[in-house]
């Protein structure tokens, strides 16, 4: 009988009617445990638990949330290789970018316990005699967190944390998916001393707690990371609710290799950025845009590398990509290899690996001669797929970077100063990287895009507290 796990409402471990098993997508005889799938009523107690709690955490001191969010970095650092493990085995990433995951999330927490204490405010003379005008940040109340499968403890991390910093209450809806992760972060920061309510976790489906969390009067801000369709629709529904809302979403990330790139430099970025975490992150580099001089030599050192890939068990010392997540993100990735073939791609790899137990194996594929209208070079994929786009010169890989309906993150690979200062200033992107891949960034600064993958302030650092706090202007008459 598989292990049960429950939702957490105001305090409470509380079971669903419903359940959805959480399998291994390393082995699909591997059954982590059965997790509750809430209804809308236990979505509405969750809310009205924040709503209550919100009184008084909102005027809790910034010690009591320092040592709350302090205790859970401490605790997931301390279970890092443990939960790492654990993530590794619902996600199929493998298990050092999982315990990497956990460690990030752990050093989110300890940095916005820091910022419970860094809350100031302004005092500004005011343009009237006998005045003074106060500027001061407040929280916003209960917050609505819907996240992806991609990031199981990692994104829940890093939209608990500034929430939690700066007095707003949570009903956390982790992906159906993959909620093993976010039910121990959920249980670490229960047991580091939120008070009751504080912090609730409502596993389940997106149309039903996601739609409730969305629908309710007492949720006063959504932030949602996942697909551009869900974004996009949540984002109306909160507009004309007037919510705050803040989405993440999907990328199409351009990495340019110019012809004065250091190859070997190069060839890791795009290895990394494209195939690793098997090419389920929004900010993989699925578009490799690479000049005339150095095309033929790169694609040749990609393939030589790619062949020393070892796909397989995500929990296995020795594999550098993990399964696909499910079947149905198994079938896009199959979809967009064919399409990208049937367009006139030629591909290299892409196809199914057997493993020594049954899972969702795929090798990573790499599809030269496309054009950047093709569909492969529009659409994100979300798998380990990279297509290689041929440019003329840096002028017109430059343009060919922008020309996406997306700008999460962006890359070049060039030893020339000139081109990586202007492609910083140029490229229409909110993340740039130069020689590095343009997935894997630091908890301490903003995260976020622009164009279609992103909508509303951005995410982490201290720019965070432009989404989780409200602004109040003070006058005092002296
Ligand atoms: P979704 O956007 O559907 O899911 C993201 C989150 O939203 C999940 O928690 C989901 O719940 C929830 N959700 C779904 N429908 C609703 C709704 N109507 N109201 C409120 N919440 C809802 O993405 P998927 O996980 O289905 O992945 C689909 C595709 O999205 C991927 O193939 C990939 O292309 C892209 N994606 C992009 C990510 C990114 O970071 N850019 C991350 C993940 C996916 P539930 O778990 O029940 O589906």
């Amino acid at each position: 009988m598989p292990q049960q796990f429950a939702n957490f409402i105001n305090g409470e471990w509380v079971e669903s009617p419903e359940v959805s098993p959480n399998i291994n997508p390393s082995n699909l005889d591997d059954v982590i445990g059965e997790f509750a799938r809430a209804d809308a009523e236990q979505t509405q107690r969750a809310i009205r638990a924040a709503a209550d709690a919100f009184a008084t955490w909102s005027l809790s001191t910034p010690q009591q949330r320092f040592d709350v969010l302090d205790r859970t970095g401490s605790a997931l650092l301390e279970r890092k290789e443990e939960l790492g493990r654990l993530l590794a085995r619902e996600e199929g990433k493998t298990v050092a970018e999982g315990i990497g995951e956990v460690g990030r999330a752990g050093q989110i927490f300890k940095f916005f316990a820091g910022e419970a204490l860094r809350i100031g405010g302004e005092i500004v003379p005011s343009v009237r005699p006998g005045l003074t005008v106060e500027v001061t940040r407040e929280p916003l109340g209960v917050i609505g967190l819907i996240t992806p499968w991609n990031f199981p403890i990692a994104i829940p991390a890093w939209k608990i944390a500034p929430a939690l910093a700066y007095g707003n209450c949570v009903v956390l809806k982790p992906a159906d998916l993959v909620p093993a992760s976010a039910w121990e972060l959920v249980k670490i920061i229960a047991q580091a001393g939120a008070p009751h309510g504080v912090i609730n976790l409502v596993m389940g489906r997106g149309t039903v707690v996601g739609e409730a969390l969305v629908a309710s009067p007492l949720v006063n801000a959504i932030s949602f990371t996942g697909s551009v369709a869900t974004g996009r629709a949540i984002a109306a529904r909160c507009v004309a609710s007037g919510k705050k809302v803040q989405l993440e979403m999907g990328g199409k990330n351009p990495m340019v290799v110019l012809d004065d790139a250091d190859l070997d430099v190069a060839v890791e970025a795009c290895i990394n950025g494209a195939f690793f975490s098997t090419g389920q992150r929004c900010t993989a580099s699925s578009r490799l845009i690479v000049t005339e001089g150095i095309h033929d030599r790169f694609v040749e050192a990609m393939k030589a590398r790619m062949v020393t890939l070892k796909i397989g068990d995500a929990l296995a010392a020795e594999t550098h990509i993990g399964p696909v997540v499910d079947a149905k993100q198994l079938q896009q990735d199959e979809d967009y290899i064919r399409i990208a073939r049937e367009e006139g791609g030629e591909v290299f790899g892409g196809e199914r690996v057997p493993g020594a137990s049954k899972g969702y194996f795929l090798a990573p594929a790499l599809i030269t001669g496309t054009n950047n209208a093709m569909r492969i070079n529009r659409e994100e994929v979300f798998g380990p797929v990279a297509s290689v786009v041929k440019a003329k010169d840096y002028d017109e890989a430059l343009a060919l970077a922008n020309d996406t309906e997306f700008g999460l993150s962006a890359g070049i690979c060039t030893t020339s100063l000139r081109h990586a200062t202007h492609f910083k200033r140029h490229v229409q992107a909110g993340m740039v990287m130069v020689n590095v891949a343009t997935a894997g960034v630091d908890y301490h600064v903003p995260f976020g895009g622009r164009k279609g993958s992103s909508y509303g302030p951005r995410e982490q650092g201290s720019y965070a507290r432009e989404f989780y706090t409200i602004v109040k202007t003070a006058y005092v008459a002296s």
